[in-house]
């Protein structure tokens, strides 16, 4: 009887630990393929080479015009950043960033006081310095063009300029002054003014990187512009873009707003919808041309962020960006670092993200310059 019992007590004791022995080596094997599988993507991910869209650069000449203005005290953190190319290409490399498309950042090339014809001269040694970084920093900087609104006709010179002559990316960046108007407004009276200039960019397929700004109707609230208003500025661009069917009109343009476009794929719904009301079109003809829009990661990877850009814009609209020197190195690499380990991303979609959809956004100038640094 107690032989019995024994065997049983030993049977139920050995199935016990068989279950228990499966249950644990199941989830640990779970576990570990799930961080075997993060560890490879990882390494994965170290060896892809970032392409940045979103950083800027300070000619030593536009530092020193900021300086004497007494503007050199708007940055971010009320100091502006002092660049310089080593110490930039030192950050890629710590990043994987191969290549980065440079711009000047706020306030632009139309400095208070300056008329357009001297806004139109600092653009234009903004560009020819743009120019000099990436000819010798060939496939590494390479630059959007600065144009100055409202100077419709000399920006539209200016870009075929810089595309035609300079080295700069197929991408221009119009700076407009304090108090702006939106591009987007400067863009559609080009449309009635000059459409057939237009047309050239468009017929380019040109990118035109659209960079935040203080708002023109700013209260001068005690909290900085580049906390809250940066971010309605290009939800603002980008309802009014759609409000006022630029992107329809040109469809070959490229539109790329930094910080993921503020708020707009988080309210993108909303924003379609209420827009319908107000002119009667359906709201599926503005959030489809919302999702023409491409939008950068910069300072905006957070794991709240990510999730309704993704989810509006899809992976094929979201581009790396870093917003160096402006944002500080901590937390571009802390900003890195989430996009890297976003668990809903996968390997595939964070190709997209850092290289690929810039690889087919820009021209084959920008892939050439890149093909010569292997
Ligand atoms: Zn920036």
């Amino acid at each position: 009887m107690y032989t019995i019992r024994y065997i049983l007590g030993a049977a139920l004791i050995i199935i016990l630990a068989v279950v228990w022995n499966y249950i644990t080596t199941s989830l640990s094997v779970r576990t570990f393929s799930r961080e075997l599988g993060l560890k490879n993507i990882a390494a994965t991910k170290t060896i892809v080479q970032k392409i940045d869209t979103h950083a800027h650069f300070l000619p030593p000449f536009y530092y020193d015009t900021l300086k004497r203005m007494g503007l050199d005290k708007e940055g971010p953190l009320n100091s502006m950043p002092k660049w310089n190319a080593k110490d930039h290409l030192a950050f890629m490399d710590k990043l994987g960033i191969e290549t980065a498309i440079l711009c000047i950042s706020s306030p632009g090339a139309r400095l208070p006081g300056h008329t357009l014809q001297e806004a139109g001269t600092l653009a234009r040694e903004v560009n020819n310095f743009g120019h000099m970084m990436a000819v010798t920093y060939l496939g590494r900087l390479q630059f959007f063009a600065s144009l100055v609104l409202p100077d419709v006709e000399g920006s539209i010179d200016e870009a075929i300029r810089a595309l035609d002559t300079l080295e700069a990316a197929e991408g221009i960046h119009p700076t407009p002054k304090r108090g702006h108007k939106y591009v987007v407004r400067q863009t559609r009276k080009s449309g009635s003014l000059s459409p057939k200039k237009m047309e050239v960019l468009n017929s380019r397929g040109a990118t035109i990187f659209v960079h935040p700004h203080s708002l023109p109707d700013t209260l001068n609230l005690e909290v900085p512009p580049f906390i809250v208003d940066f971010l309605l500025d290009t939800t603002r661009a980008a309802a009014t873009l759609v409000m006022n069917n630029v992107t329809a009109r040109f469809p070959n343009l490229k539109w790329i707003l930094g910080h993921s476009c503020g708020f707009m794929p988080f309210a993108g719904y909303r924003i379609g919808s209420a827009l319908s009301l107000v002119t009667g079109e359906s709201a599926e003809s503005f959030l489809r041309e919302l999702r023409r829009f491409y939008v950068d990661t910069a300072v905006s990877s957070s794991p709240s962020a990510l999730p309704s850009t993704i989810a509006f814009l899809t992976t094929e609209h979201l581009i790396f960006g870093s917003d160096y020197p402006f944002a500080p190195n901590m937390v571009i690499e802390r900003e890195t670092a989430q996009l890297d380990t976003f668990l809903k991303l996968e390997l595939d979609s964070w190709h997209q993200i850092n290289h690929r959809n810039v690889a087919r956004v820009f021209g084959s100038r920008l892939n050439n310059r890149r093909k010569k640094l292997r």
